[in-house]
């Protein structure tokens, strides 16, 4: 979905479910009972990693850009156990 679409649907009030990251079903096999592929992982999301730059907040948090709770954001492919908000930010719930 592209962001003149995305930006439409949020002007017309329009919901949608926030998935910013596709898993499909042979990468999602990939990973460990832990939820970890790191070959999987972007190498921004690895740096984000590798710097431990992850705080752990309330899936009741609301999402400040698109008003839905925390946990209604889509997993990160590679950490399954990562949440991505809508301003890029990975969080553990
Ligand atoms: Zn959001």
């Amino acid at each position: 979905m592209n962001l003149i679409k995305l930006n439409l649907l949020k002007f017309f009030g329009i919901k949608i479910k926030t998935k910013k990251d596709k898993i499909s079903w042979n990468e999602f096999i990939q990973h460990t009972d832990t939820g970890n592929a790191p070959h999987l992982l972007s190498k921004k999301d690895k740096e984000t990693l590798d710097k431990a730059n992850i705080i752990r907040v309330s899936g009741r948090s609301v999402c400040k850009y698109c008003k839905k709770s925390y946990s209604d954001h889509g997993q990160v492919k590679g950490a399954l156990w990562l949440t991505r908000l809508c301003d890029g930010r990975l969080v553990k719930l």
